[in-house]
């Protein structure tokens, strides 16, 4: 059986990414995925300034913008009673854009396939031995071997409860996530909505879909779906994909030759669109520490560097997230900052800028 240097549990944005950067760096990798791709995903859909870089740096910026995409040119924040907040978002080639996640996600992991890494798709992995090298068994029996194992398999991620790592869920909310017909008029803008239940995010992604995301706690979300099928005058048959926990805490992201990235490590509150910045750059990250290991550098101090990078990552953006939460949890106090900033925009003008940084 081949003995693989990295096997990645997870070809989301973090997984491939991940997979993409240590082909470069010549690290024989696997990714193995439950889903086929092209798959969607729950999300709004909304990729941060900040991805473009790494974009770049895996020659992928200008095949992202050949996808089907919105440039997003603000965000509306509206209020539980309708008043509303607009602030212009960074334009420029590197400006927000919404593009579906079938067709990011799906070139994402054709990129890291052309780069040389071996990707199993429709492959469940379902049991973990260590043995000094891992094995790894999947739901139809096959079993593969790496030297390091990647949990970048999103939020209930199975690597970590695997290894007894994953944290108690807090169920507290849920989303749900469609695309539906794009609103006449609707703007090139995303539209962050408080709603008594909860709130909605909405961006177009093309010229004829919105994605439309709804969060609240379970009790609340036949009245969310009423809302949105009155407001945006859609079936009540509509298909939702659902998801839950909307946040958990962190898994530690590095141990012996076990590391975790993207939803897998840390979840975050989606309200201010980041969690694929993160995917990404924690991907990069993990690949990195494992080509130095890999060429000999100390393994400890690898590992306690890539600790260090990934909270620096977070820092200075992850009290805007917890602030974003503080605002949702209770969407009467995230609607009366609104009307505030009615006054002084400035204040989610700086949130905003530095969201979008
Ligand atoms: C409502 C909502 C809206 C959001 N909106 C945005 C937004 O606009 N912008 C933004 O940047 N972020 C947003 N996010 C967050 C973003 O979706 C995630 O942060 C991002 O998908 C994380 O990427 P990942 O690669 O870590 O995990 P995922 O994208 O979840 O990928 C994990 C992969 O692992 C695979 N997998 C899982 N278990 C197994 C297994 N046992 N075996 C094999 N494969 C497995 C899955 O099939 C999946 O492909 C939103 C999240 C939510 C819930």
């Amino acid at each position: 059986m081949q003995l693989f240097d990295v096997a990645i549990v997870g070809g989301g944005p973090a997984g491939s990414n991940c997979a993409a950067f240590c082909a470069m760096a010549g690290l024989q990798s696997l990714v193995l995925d439950r889903e086929k791709f092209p798959r969607e995903k729950v999300c709004g859909d909304c990729l941060n300034p900040s991805c473009w870089s790494i974009l770049e740096r895996l020659d992928l910026a200008q095949r992202v913008r050949d996808l089907p995409h919105s440039k997003l040119r603000s965000v509306a924040f509206i209020a539980i009673d309708g008043r509303e907040v607009i602030i212009d978002l960074p334009s420029g080639t590197n400006c927000e854009i919404s593009v579906k996640r079938s067709l990011f996600d799906e070139l994402l992991l054709n990129r890291a396939r052309e780069l040389g890494a071996h990707v199993r798709e429709g492959t469940t992995v379902t049991a973990l031995a260590n043995s000094g090298n891992w094995e790894i068994e999947t739901a139809i029996g096959e079993s593969f071997s790496a030297r390091t194992l990647i949990g970048a398999d999103g939020r209930n991620s199975t690597v970590a409860r695997l290894r007894s790592l994953l944290p108690q869920p807090t169920r507290e909310r849920v989303a749900l996530q469609a695309h539906i017909p794009l609103p006449r008029n609707f703007g090139r803008r995303v539209v962050l909505q408080f709603l008594p239940e909860g709130y909605s995010g909405q961006a177009p992604v093309n010229e004829t879909e919105l994605n439309l995301c709804l969060v609240g706690r379970p009790p609340t979300i036949p009245k969310l779906r009423q809302w949105a099928e009155h407001h945006f005058e859609i079936a009540a048959h509509q298909a939702w994909r659902t998801i839950t926990p909307l946040t958990r805490s962190s898994v530690p992201c590095a141990h012996k030759n076990l590391l975790f990235i993207g939803d897998a490590a840390r979840v975050v509150e989606p309200f201010t669109g980041e969690g694929i910045y993160y995917a990404l750059r924690s991907g990069e990250l993990a690949a990195d520490a494992i080509a130095k290991i890999s060429r000999g550098k100390d393994r400890q101090s690898v590992l306690r560097g890539f600790t260090r990078a990934c909270d620096q990552m977070y820092r200075g953006r992850l009290w805007i997230n917890r602030l974003a939460r503080a605002a949702v949890l209770s969407p009467r106090i995230g609607s009366f900052f609104i009307q505030a900033a009615q006054f002084q925009p400035a204040i989610l003008r700086l949130l905003t800028n530095k969201i979008t940084r």
